[in-house]
């Protein structure tokens, strides 16, 4: 009785190592590099050029930055899905659509400066930094400001600049921007962000208060400066804190 005991006991024991194998097998692919990049191509093809973004700078940028790294290690695993995501501090990393398509309409080159108000965890700044020459940022809040700017240095992004501060006012020191994107819901244009855009420009900002609906609205502004707005679609940001809200 005893050794059959021992048998069932020993069998019980194989099946169990066996079952549970090929769990701990998947959680640790889920956190390997070549399953990131499968991810991303996932993330790119799904969400972003199967909903229309057709900008190659753009396509290249989104496949290419490891937005794990982005993302709190808690909130690794969902990196790539379709969703914006915490960051601490009350504020979000957006969704990889809004980065993508926002970052499409600013229509950058490779000679472009632009200015991103809302650098959070640095992700938009780093897609930014692909495609432009020089990529300015400005964070309010201290820690977020800090640890994106490690970000970007740790992962080789160089032609980026992250300071700490309120981005109504812009960065004048560095203006006038051929582009400028606004990640957070300002209650309207900053007549500030307005002045630093270039002739010709493009700015992409979501207008409108923190408990209504947005409007991602696109602002030109035309070779002789004058300044036109585009509604482009409704959406949903953290608000822009600061002075002006
Ligand atoms: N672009 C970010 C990324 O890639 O992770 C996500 C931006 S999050 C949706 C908006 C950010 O705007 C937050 O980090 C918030 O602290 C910042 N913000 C809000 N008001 C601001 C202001 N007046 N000046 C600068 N940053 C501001």
């Amino acid at each position: 009785m005893n050794k059959i005991w021992k048998i069932i006991s020993i069998s019980a024991l194989i099946f169990f190592i066996a079952a549970i194998s090929p769990i701990k097998g998947a959680s640790q692919d889920e956190f390997n590099e070549t399953t990131f990049a499968s991810k991303r191509k996932g993330m790119v093809n799904k969400q972003i050029i199967r909903r229309g973004v057709r900008n190659e700078d753009v396509i290249r940028a989104m496949m290419t930055v490891p937005r794990h790294e982005f993302v709190p290690k808690g909130w690794v695993i969902m990196a790539y899905d379709d969703t914006p995501l915490p960051i601490g501090y009350g504020q979000t990393i957006s969704q990889p659509y809004i980065v993508a398509y926002m970052t499409e309409i600013l229509n950058l080159d490779k000679e472009n400066r632009v200015l991103e108000i809302g650098t959070g965890s640095g992700y938009q700044a780093a897609i930014l930094s692909c495609i432009a020459k020089e990529a300015y940022t400005i964070e309010i809040i201290p820690e977020l400001a800090k640890s994106a700017s490690l970000r970007l240095k740790k992962l080789g992004y160089k032609n980026v600049e992250v300071t700490c501060g309120d981005g109504y006012y812009g960065w004048p020191e560095h203006a006038p921007f051929d582009a400028i994107i606004v990640t957070a819901a300002a209650g309207h244009i900053p007549p500030p962000l307005l002045k630093q855009l270039k002739n010709g420009g493009r700015m992409v900002i979501p207008v409108g208060g923190p408990f209504m609906i947005q409007n991602l609205v696109l602002v030109e502004k035309g070779s002789a400066g004058k300044i036109t707005t585009r509604n482009l679609m409704s959406v949903r940001f953290v608000p822009l804190t600061g002075k002006y809200k």
